[in-house]
């Protein structure tokens, strides 16, 4: 490490930086940690999944209160939310989770944690409110922060992101959402489920526009019969304030105008990477409007300055940003040549149905060339899921021509669960008469997994030839009952 003052330095205590952090520190480099922020755990604890999971916990208990009725329960009609107990909540969760995230954990990992604003002074050198810090390797981890759209008038009226949202003194009644992503459709949910009228509003004629349109569609449907309304294929032509409420002027799927106005306007429309006052173009470092310019082996046009994470404007989920934090670990310090593969990456959107998937649906499959088959079953037809009361949606298998798994789709109860099994058989080549072999408890939601699986084998497995040996060398006599509408 001859004149270096650090192995590793990280920029930005996020999933991505943590992860290298805590990796490098554990293995015995000496290790800088610098925070912008006065704490650790970035976006995801403090202002994404963990607020947002949480705040999805106790909208879905409320919600479940209001349809008692719909599980033989007598009908409830409970009173208003109180937003200040569900903040209190959220706060009580993340500060469980922050101890795990917290400089003291990391020092004990022998990790050195600083706060403050860094920006490089030269290739392998910060400089930290003053000081001077160097290290043989670096990690850009700074994330990424909520994107305006070029709306006329947006940015001179009240709007709130992800950084507000869940800090909510007073529970808006009404609530314009921009934005059909995960972030905005896990919002119009929830809101909408604590008492709140929610209008969405979407560019294309399709949320959640990575996913297949069949499956999205269900979920706009599930999402319109709680009462979210939705504007799609709408064209926002102006915002402005009136009597200290957001009014948006809209033209809607028709070509109608529209003036949408509310208490509250969450701005939920993409992310731009974390990347001003960094110094990166005094030293060089390749970006465009996306994120951070890398190769495979996450490098930036220098070789010993890393990109992970939200920054990089790839994957943007924890889940990825700590996978990119260990392919760091394995170039930077165990200096094993590795390149990050995203075939199996899952993601999930966490609405009631879950939106879950990993590999290539039929939107991909299709875009890549490639000659494919869906194998289906729906929910409705597993006993657990109507048990619980959640028959809407249906898993997809994808399959090549020549039938390996190509990718999953789910949209059912659990689905980021379920797809885990998925994880495991795609990512470790396990074969789907395996996975169709595989005893699984019942009545559970995952037997959806072995019934599709199934699907695929029994064509095969009940196919005329097979008939045709039983009943050569075991004598079977055929079928006992012929239903009268299949007889000839
Ligand atoms: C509302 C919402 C819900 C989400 N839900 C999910 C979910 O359910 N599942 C999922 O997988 N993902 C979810 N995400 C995405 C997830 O939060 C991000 O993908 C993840 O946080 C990215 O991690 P990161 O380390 O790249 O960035 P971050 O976690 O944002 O960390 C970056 C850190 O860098 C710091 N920083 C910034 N600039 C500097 C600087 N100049 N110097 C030093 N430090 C700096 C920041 O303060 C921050 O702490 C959600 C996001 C949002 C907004």
């Amino acid at each position: 490490m001859a004149g270096y003052d650090y192995d590793v330095g990280v920029l930005g205590g996020g999933s991505a930086g943590l992860t290298l952090a805590s990796g490098a520190a554990q293995l015995g480099a000496k290790v800088l940690l610098i925070e912008k922020e006065p704490h650790l755990g970035g976006d995801c604890l403090h202002y994404g999944c963990v607020p947002s999971k949480t705040l999805i916990k106790s909208a879905s208990v409320y919600h479940l209160m209001k349809t008692s009725a719909r599980y033989g329960l007598p009908k409830m009609t409970p009173p208003p939310v109180a937003s200040a107990q569900v903040v209190k909540r959220i706060k009580g969760v993340i500060a469980v989770i922050q101890k795990h995230d917290s400089a003291e954990r990391f020092c004990e990992l022998g990790a050195q944690v600083r706060f403050g604003q860094a920006r490089f002074v030269d290739e392998h050198s910060v400089d930290l409110e003053g000081e001077r810090i160097s290290a043989k390797s670096w990690l850009i981890a700074t994330g990424s922060s909520p994107a305006l759209p070029p709306v006329p008038g947006l940015a001179d009226i009240p709007y709130l992101t992800n950084k507000d949202i869940f800090y909510l003194e007073r529970l808006p009644q009404t609530m314009i959402i921009l934005g059909g992503g995960p972030i905005a459709l896990e919002m119009a949910q929830a809101f909408q489920r604590l008492g709140c009228q929610v209008s969405l509003v979407q560019r294309s004629g399709q949320v959640l526009s990575k996913e297949d349109k069949d499956l999205a569609d269900l979920a706009t449907v599930a999402l319109q019969g709680e009462g979210v309304e939705f504007y799609l294929n709408a064209r926002i032509s102006a915002a402005r304030e009136v009597n200290g409420r957001p009014v948006l002027i809209l033209f809607d799927g028709q070509g109608q105008q529209v003036e949408l106005s509310a208490e509250a306007l969450l701005v939920a429309l993409g992310r731009r990477a974390n990347l001003d006052g960094l110094g990166l173009e005094d030293i060089g470092v390749d970006y465009d409007a996306k994120g951070l310019k890398l190769d495979q082996r996450l490098r930036t046009s220098h070789k010993h300055i890393y990109g992970a994470g939200d920054v990089t404007g790839g994957h943007q989920f924890t889940h990825a940003a700590g996978y990119e934090g260990g392919v760091v670990l394995a170039n930077a310090v165990l200096r094993l040549p590795r390149k990050a593969d995203y075939t199996w990456l899952p993601w999930c959107t966490f609405i009631q149905p879950e939106l879950a998937s990993v590999g290539l649906n039929e939107k991909a499959a299709a875009a890549a060339g490639l000659d494919y088959t869906v194998w289906s079953e729906d929910f409705a037809a597993n006993d657990r899921a109507l048990a619980e009361g959640s028959g809407l949606g249906r898993i997809k298998l994808i399959l090549d021509k020549s039938e390996k798994p190509l990718g999953v789709q789910i949209l059912g109860p659990h689905a980021g669960e379920i797809i885990n099994e998925w994880v495991a058989v795609l990512g470790g080549g396990v074969k789907l008469s395996t996975l169709a072999g595989a005893m699984h408890p019942y009545p559970t939601l995952g037997e959806i997994n072995k019934k599709v699986a199934g699907d695929v084998l029994a064509p095969k497995l009940f196919s005329d030839l097979v008939k045709k040996g039983l009943k050569v060398f075991f004598n079977t006599k055929g079928r006992a009952c012929n239903p009268p509408w299949q007889e000839k």
